[in-house]
């Protein structure tokens, strides 16, 4: 029987962060799926809640299985799905401009919008939904901004300045947003954390109980955790600095990684 640390005996169930938290690129952090599985083995009930939008749910299921962990597409909570649950459920705009991956591309069309990409109506989009992408040029961010222009929705995934990979940072969604935002003068609003979207989310599938998010990231998973009213807390192996600043949403606890966080060391 799987012993874990005092604090995660203090939860129900906990919220897990993929990158930088779970994995980094293609390999798990070191300890992290028998983290998991020690939760699991206690009766812990986990959940994953992702900003990266590069992949769809069923690609991030299937990572999951090939580092190890169990999962079924309920226990992942993507933005890509939280952004078509809200174009599909809160929008009445019918067509959209989109700068994000063909998983994002989809996640648009199956919530019933026209992608007006690559026609003469791009720059006339009811809404620019962008998303973390490593296919963008120059043509996207000016379609983009012809479409803001026009008065378009923006919407965006997230605000993640950098990917955590296994030879450092690169650039995020947030980088990405940033040069759209640079150009329209607008600002975005963001469906991914910091917006507690995800959480509610996943909290939908957990039910009821003590919960925990845990991430990388203190300006989008604490900060998620705090706007949802849940406990946060904080692994350093996505690169955030040991040393939270006094100002902003605090974690209840930094770890080293999940294992130790968990206990299961
Ligand atoms: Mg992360």
């Amino acid at each position: 029987m799987a012993s874990l640390s005092p604090l995660l005996r203090a939860y129900d169930q906990v919220i897990l962060d993929l990158d930088g938290c779970v994995w980094i690129g293609e390999d798990a952090v070191p300890g992290s799926v028998d983290a998991i599985a020690a939760l699991r083995d206690a009766g812990k009930r986990v959940a994953f809640a992702t900003n990266n939008s590069w992949h769809s749910g069923e690609d991030h299921v299937a990572k999951l299985w090939g580092v190890g962990v169990q999962a079924s597409l309920a226990d992942v909570v993507t933005v890509g799905g939280a952004m078509q649950h809200l174009l599909a459920e809160t929008r009445t705009t019918r067509s959209a401009f989109v700068i994000g991956t063909p998983a994002m591309h989809r996640h648009v069309t199956d919530a019933g919008l026209k992608v007006m990409n690559g026609t003469d109506l791009a720059s006339r989009a009811e809404v620019v939904v962008l998303s973390g992408t490593d296919d963008v040029d120059y043509a996207d961010l000016r379609d983009g901004a012809l479409a803001l222009g026009h008065g378009a929705d923006f919407l965006a995934t997230g605000r993640d300045p950098t990917l955590p990979m296994p030879d450092g940072h690169w650039p995020g969604t947030g980088a990405i947003l940033a040069a759209l935002e640079t150009a329209s003068g607008l600002t975005a609003e963001i469906v991914g954390k910091p917006s507690p979207r995800l959480f509610e989310t996943a909290l939908d599938r957990l039910g009821e109980g003590r919960t925990l998010v845990v991430g990388d990231r203190l300006d989008s998973d604490i900060a998620a955790a705090a706007a949802a009213g849940l406990d946060g807390a904080l692994v350093l192996t996505g690169g955030a600095p040991s040393e939270p600043p006094p100002c902003g949403p605090q974690p209840v606890k930094v770890a080293a990684d999940l294992a130790e966080l968990v206990g299961a060391r």
